[in-house]
């Protein structure tokens, strides 16, 4: 008992021995400080780069065709449906005589930032698509130009305050805003971690790949030399043996 407990602890010894230091064990030690400098740049960068759009409110409305052509939005008001005014199936036009030209949906939209902690928010433009009579295809919100019909109707009926108060409050000017502070500080933290492994892991392996290759190269130039050849180019040395150099490539040869 006593023995094993003694060879344990010698065993404890022997490996944390102070090691002769190469080149490895330097790299080794720079591994933790240099992560640590590069941990600030890289979080930041994941900020600018890594965004995930999150919706919010999402509303929906129909397009009229006024008498004189020209396109009107009305959106559905769920909090005042007595406002609501859909497309009854009367000709195409409602109890209005409004001739129904179309629907669209909007949603308020903003992105989290960062990763895996989320560092900041970004506030998005209201996203949402477009379906007019006589398109083919749904129309992307954000991709209509602000003289486009669609978009000129939506924009008049907030403007003018007939839109449900979600849009009518929603921020929708592009900017960011960084609420959190200490996630800042817990995204770096994971990054530093992430990073030491990731390079303590490489370093690992070009270790393992460096001492195999020298280890071969080794072998090889032993075995070489074992059969009267030149350890460095393979050249057949038999009968040279007293000239200090190899005569094909000029490295020391014994
Ligand atoms: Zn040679």
């Amino acid at each position: 008992m006593l023995r094993a407990i003694r060879q344990k602890l010698d065993a404890v010894n022997y490996y944390s021995a102070e090691r002769e230091r190469t080149g490895w064990t330097r790299l080794r030690e720079a591994a933790l400080p240099v992560t640590l400098l590069i941990t600030l740049p890289v979080v930041g960068l994941i900020n600018l780069t890594v965004r995930q759009p999150v919706d919010g409110h999402e509303v929906t409305g129909t397009f009229y065709r006024s008498d004189h052509g020209s396109l009107i939005a009305s959106f559905y008001d769920l909090e005042n449906p007595s406002a609501a005014t859909g497309a009854t199936a009367n000709f195409g036009r409602d109890h209005e005589g409004r001739r129904y030209a179309g629907s669209f949906t909007l949603r308020t939209q903003h992105a989290d930032r960062g990763w895996p902690l989320v560092t900041s928010v970004q506030q998005l433009p209201l996203a949402g698509s477009v379906d007019l009579i006589g398109s083919s295809s749904r129309l992307n919100f954000r991709a209509l130009t602000a003289d486009h019909p669609a978009r000129e109707a939506i924009d008049t009926a907030i403007e003018d305050a007939r839109a449900p108060a979600v849009i009518l409050t929603a921020d929708r000017s592009v900017h960011e805003t960084s609420p959190y502070p200490l996630r800042w500080v817990g995204s770096a933290m994971i990054w530093w971690a992430l990073l030491y492994l990731g390079l303590s892991v490489a370093l690992m392996a070009a270790e393992l790949i460096t001492t195999r290759i020298q280890r071969r190269i080794a072998f090889r130039a032993r075995r070489l030399r074992k059969q009267g050849r030149c350890p460095s180019c393979g050249y057949d040395l038999r009968g040279l043996e007293f000239s200090e150099r190899c005569p094909e490539c000029g490295d020391l040869s014994w």
